[in-house]
């Protein structure tokens, strides 16, 4: 009898996975695979601790997997183009019935997937594919119009409305009866397959497992969440979930996390800020979705792609090593190198510093974080960056430039943050951290790199250029 395959991506779970839950469903055998593109991950700037977050949940994955009898098989090709063949070779020697897989969005994986369903259909093999990455399946949230939403708020408002406080979530996946496949020649193990090292301090503060996800969000939905609110926007506080990671590569499900946050404690004004923050996420992906150009480094306002942006390889260089002279936007780097993350505070300041104050392609920014994040997504992050840069939809006004120094005031009064990540300067006052005068500047800490007043002026300038449209 043909068997039911179930091809994991972007969704390291057992729990709550429609494809998986179908697959079972289905009283026939099932197998599992995961196919490793390298080349690919590099083509999309993946970061090393977000392949090696893949690495360890793989692991975990497999366990899981091996409890209800089905065997995760781990292949390796150079990208998207070989996959397609390489699932016809697996479906024709393993005599499968039917392929399930859940949707992955950006215009690569789209396009990959239509392949490998054209192929399947070549050679009579069923397929079935779900939405598992988003509260709202596409196209379902729409204007009175029926367009898309370009605004966050209506957005927002409209998606609530659809939205049960207690979402569906797919039960257990049954156990299965175990079978044996021919072992392709394709078929590696998971220690065989190209993995990034890297540091031992990074593991330890992202733990795999779909159980260390259930845990962190539980706990954070029975207390920081209530104060949300005031704390989100304190770096030094660690007010925020940090689910980020989990979320990007699907170790727990967006419905789950929602469910979670209706569960554990009664709705205040907090819970409902973190729950617009799950909206944020799910409008970026539907923007990605109806405006797939976004995808291919194109800006959401075509006229911004006008501005004259500078290159400034050094000034990169030095804001991606937080060596800018500005201890906030410097802690905030160095924890994205320390970490693979940064709070969502920090990611806005220090994109409105490259792409304003220095006036560097976004696009650069963009680039960056990806080649750094554990959570790198490619809607949030490039939402973020056009956000930022007000080349996005719904982005903040070209004028309202957010002051580096200021911003480190209001947010790390006592500058708490800044010692952790900048210990050179850990010894200076309160008020001397946010800007250390040149008489109190430590010899290893570089002089601010732009003066904010020119820099500020010359981004409003590049801008009114564009600004006889009133969209900008
Ligand atoms: C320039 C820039 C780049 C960004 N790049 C990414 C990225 O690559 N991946 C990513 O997941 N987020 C990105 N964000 C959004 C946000 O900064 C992170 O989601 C957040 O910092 C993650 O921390 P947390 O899990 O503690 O968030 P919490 O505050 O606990 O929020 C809960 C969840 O909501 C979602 N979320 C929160 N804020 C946003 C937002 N503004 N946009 C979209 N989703 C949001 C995330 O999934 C997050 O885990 C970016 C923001 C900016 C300004």
């Amino acid at each position: 009898m043909g068997h039911q395959l179930v091809w994991f991506r972007n969704d390291l779970r057992v729990s709550d996975n429609p494809a998986l839950y179908h697959a079972c469903q289905q009283q026939n055998p099932v197998s599992a695979i995961y196919i490793a593109t390298p080349e690919q991950w590099r083509d999309h700037d993946d970061a090393d601790v977000k392949i090696d977050f893949w690495h360890r949940n793989l692991a975990c994955l497999k366990n899981s997997l091996a409890e209800l009898n089905i065997e995760l098989h781990f292949f390796q090709v150079n990208n998207y183009q070989q996959v397609p063949n390489l699932i016809s070779t697996i479906c024709q020697q393993w005599d499968i019935e039917r392929l399930h897989f859940n949707d992955e969005y950006p215009v690569n994986e789209r396009f990959r997937d239509q392949q490998v369903m054209a192929v399947c259909g070549q050679i009579s093999v069923e397929y079935q594919h779900y939405n598992d990455q988003l509260l709202l399946p596409p196209g379902s949230v729409r204007t009175k119009s029926d367009t898309p939403f370009k605004v966050f708020t209506p957005f927002s408002k409209q998606a609530k409305q659809q939205l049960e406080q207690s979402l569906y979530l797919y039960p257990a996946p049954i156990k299965q009866t175990a079978i044996n496949v021919t072992t392709l020649t394709q078929a590696s193990q998971l220690t065989e397959l190209t993995w990034p090292i890297v540091s031992d301090d990074i593991k330890a503060f992202w733990p795999e497992g779909e159980q260390h996800a259930f845990a962190r969000v539980a706990k954070f939905c029975r207390q920081p969440i209530r104060d949300y609110k005031q704390s989100r926007d304190i770096p030094s506080l660690g007010g925020t979930s940090r689910l980020s990671p989990y979320l990007a590569s699907g170790i727990i499900s967006v419905r789950q996390v929602w469910n979670a946050s209706w569960q554990y404690c009664e709705p205040n004004d907090s819970v409902q800020t973190w729950q617009n923050e799950l909206l944020w996420r799910e409008f970026y992906k539907h923007i990605l979705i109806d405006y797939p150009e976004v995808s291919r480094h194109k800006p959401w306002k075509p006229l911004t792609d006008n501005i004259d942006w500078r290159y400034d390889e050094q000034q990169l260089q030095a804001w991606q090593q937080g060596q800018t002279g500005f201890p906030l936007i410097d802690a905030a780097m160095r924890q994205l190198l320390a970490r693979g993350w940064m709070h969502n505070r920090l990611r806005m300041v220090v994109a409105m510093f490259l792409s304003k104050h220095l006036l560097i392609d976004w696009r650069l920014g963009e680039c960056w974080f990806m080649q750094q994040l554990i959570d790198g997504d490619l809607a949030a992050n490039n939402g973020g960056w056009q956000w930022s840069a007000s080349t996005g939809t719904d982005s903040v006004p070209y004028f309202r430039i957010f002051n580096p120094v200021t911003q480190s005031k209001r947010f790390d009064p006592q500058g708490t943050f800044i010692r952790h990540y900048v210990p050179e300067l850990a010894h200076l006052s309160d008020k001397e951290i946010h800007m250390p005068s040149d008489a109190n500047r430590p010899q290893n800490y570089p002089k601010p790199m732009v003066d904010l007043s020119d820099g500020r002026q010359r981004a409003l300038a590049a801008f009114k250029l564009l600004a006889t449209d009133s969209t900008i």
